[in-house]
Parts: C-alpha cells; structure tokens; sequence
C-alpha cells in the first residue's frame, strides 16, 4: 500500500529528521539571539531571534499542518496569541464580539484594552440564537469564538458562527485551546484564524506557558507574525523547543485523557451525590449534536454539580490522591478546580449564578494516569460528598 502520509501523520512528525550537519532524528535548539551576514547584500534567513527563530519556525509549522492553515506564529503565551490577534486584525475604533463566558484572562485584555479605547467589545451569549444575531446585525471586525467553553462546556456551531462573521464582515476567530487540533479544526468549518494557549494541550506537560495563532491565508498569517514580532511577544527557542516536544504524542494523549474521561462520566451520570453533569458527550447535553459534527471525541474537560452544594465540594476535594485541586488543564496529570473559588473568583455571587457557576460546581481536568485509579479517587470523593449533603 502506498499513499500520502496524512495532515495528522505530518504534523506530528514535522521538523523530524530535517539535522543536515549529525542527522540528529530530533532538530536540535537554536538559542541564539541573532546570525551572521555572508556579506551586507546577502540578508540571511534569520537575522535576529525576536522576528525569526528556527526552532520556533518548526513549532509554527508543525501547529499550523495539524490546524491545516498556513503558518503559524508562536507566542509567549495564549494571552499573547490573543493580543497579536487583536493588534494584527482589528482597525482603529473596531469593533469585537467575544462570548460572555470566555476564559478569564481573554474577557481581562478585552476590557483593558477596550477601556483604553483601542476598540469596542461586545459580550455576547452565542449559544442563545437571537441574541447571537442581533449582536451581528451591525458591522463588527473581528468575532471571537470559543467552543467548548470554560467551565459548563456549552458548544458553538463553528460553521453557523463562521457565516454570521463573515455576513456582518467580521474575520472569525476561534480558540481551540480546549480540544487541540486533534479533536477540532476551525479552519475546516469557515473560520478564518485559530488560536491556542499551547500552555493546555498542545504542549500537555504542564511545564511551559505558551501561545500559537494560524491563519487560513497567506496575507493574514504574515500580518499575524509582523505583530507579533512589534509586539515582541514571539515564544524563547527553549520553549518552542519543549512545546514542539509535547506535541509529538499529543495523539496518543488525547486518547487516553478522553477514554479516562469517559470512564468517569459513567460514574457521575446518575449518582446520587450528583446533581447534573456537563459533557458534550452525553446525549442529553445541548451541544450534544454540534460536537457530534465538528468535534473528532468529546474532549477530557468535564463539570458536574454535586447536590450537596459547597459543603460537599469541599469534603470532594478532601482527600482527593490523584486529582490535585488546581486551575489550568490539557495535562497529564488529573486536576479538580471549584470554579466559583478559584478560576472564576473574579465574578460576583450573582454573576457566577448568572453564569451557572453554582457553589457546588466542580470542574475536572481528567489526566492519562490509569483510569481504575482515577475512578477510585472519584468514587471515594463522591462517598464523601454524598456523606454531607
Ligand atoms: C489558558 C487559556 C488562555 C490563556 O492562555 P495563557 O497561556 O494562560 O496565556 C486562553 N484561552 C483559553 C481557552 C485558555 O484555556
């Protein structure tokens, strides 16, 4: 059998076996600041880090093969993804339409930003059809979308949000950080431009902050790495180098974390210390159908609501052995968040309420330790929590 080796295949495998001087299988680090002249005619590839760095470069590609775009930019962070984003394509006194309950930091820089007039936001519930399109009926330049969301995970139609951009003349936008390129593609269901806090999946290790943009066309990515190069808030080689490492068994990763995840939402559905559990895999979650057609698995982020409220998340977290209670997710390593104490402490009482952050709310990260272990550690945490509710 032969044939082409697949989008996939290529991604994971990109920069391997590309050591010309040793024939190292992996590419070596390239820290260096800047590089040499041949003359002062003949401009080098690379001349300084900051615009151009190899080891990044192989990064960039290998994000934007797996997103199918063109060339992907590499930033210092998701939160810097975001703001080359913004910089690069939205004009003086533009106009932005981000989610209500997008990830924290992202509604953060809007309001910064926004506050300093460099353009006007509008947050909208995207999942509520009318509101969705009356935040549309008057021209925006650039609408943000993030599906599944953080932490109730409620899912947009890629394609429906992709078309009411493009019809009000926005460049849409999605962050993927929370399926990776491996379980969703944005740019195959319209959307112009991707973004990842590669901090999450992507590099999955829990040990670098990072960030990486795609685009769909060849003028907007080299907008998108112009700014960011302005900006200055290009990735270090040692941290491209680390992602890019990560990388390769994201594959193999995703599988586990979502079989483990699996394991998990079967032991929650229906018991008794649970009141309600929010997975895009469930047949009965409202999103049920849209990630049935854009997403490839329903992803390892899963929230559920104990019955007994706060008293009981916290005898949950209590004695917990694999999950530890942390924030962030998309790494090997199983994590309990309590988002209306942690991830979202910002938000008011009511706000929080308003949102469907109830006190009792708790958000998992499940990691790829053993799933009987995971189970356990479920198991008994629901014990305790029925025992006080
Ligand atoms: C974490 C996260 C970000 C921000 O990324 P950083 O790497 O922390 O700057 C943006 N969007 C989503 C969905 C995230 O989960």
């Amino acid at each position: 059998m032969s044939g082409d080796i697949s989008q996939l295949g290529r991604g994971l495998r990109a920069g391997l076996d590309a050591d010309q001087a040793f024939r190292s299988i992996v590419p070596p680090i390239y820290p260096g600041t800047n590089f040499s002249f041949e003359s002062i005619e003949l401009r080098p590839q690379y001349d300084y880090s900051r615009s151009g760095n190899p080891t990044r470069d192989l990064l960039g590609e290998a994000v934007a093969t797996l997103e199918g775009g063109v060339k992907g930019v590499i930033t210092a962070s998701g939160l810097a993804a975001l703001t080359t984003v913004f910089a690069a394509l939205v004009p003086a006194n533009g106009r932005i339409v981000a989610p209500h309950d997008c990830y924290g930091g992202t509604w953060r820089l809007l309001m910064h930003l926004s506050g300093k007039g460099s353009f006007s936001v509008d947050f909208v519930d995207q999942t509520d059809e009318d509101a969705f399109r009356a935040s549309l009926d008057r021209p925006c330049d650039l609408l943000l979308v993030e599906t599944p969301s953080n932490p109730l995970l409620r899912l947009v139609d890629l394609r429906h949000a992709a078309d009411l951009g493009h019809a009000a003349g926005a460049v849409v936008v999605a962050d993927n950080t929370f399926c990776s390129p491996v379980r969703q593609r944005p740019l195959e269901f319209g959307c112009d431009v991707v973004l990842h806090s590669t901090t999450k999946f992507i590099n999955g290790h829990s040990d670098v902050v990072g960030g990486a943009v795609v685009a769909s066309d060849e003028q907007r990515a080299a907008d998108l790495a112009h700014w960011a190069n302005v900006l200055g808030v290009t990735a270090s080689p040692l941290d491209s180098w680390l992602v890019l490492r990560g990388l390769r068994t994201i594959d193999a990763r995703v599988r586990v974390h979502d079989a483990n995840a699996a394991d998990i939402v079967a032991l929650l559905s229906g018991h008794a210390a649970v009141s309600r559990v929010h997975y895009p895999g469930l047949p009965d979650h409202p999103g049920h159908d849209i990630a049935v057609r854009q997403q490839h698995g329903f992803g390892s982020m899963i929230s559920f609501e104990l019955t007994g409220g706060r008293p009981a998340a916290e005898a949950f977290c209590r004695g917990l052995r694999i999950f530890d209670i942390a924030e962030s997710l998309g790494g090997v390593e199983s994590l309990v968040a309590h988002p209306a104490s942690m991830t979202h402490a910002a938000m008011t009482p009511e706000a929080q309420l308003a949102a469907g952050i109830t006190p009792g709310l708790l958000r998992l990260s499940v990691g790829i330790e053993p799933s009987v272990d995971l189970v356990t550690d479920i198991a008994d945490g629901l014990e305790r929590a029925a025992s006080v509710g």
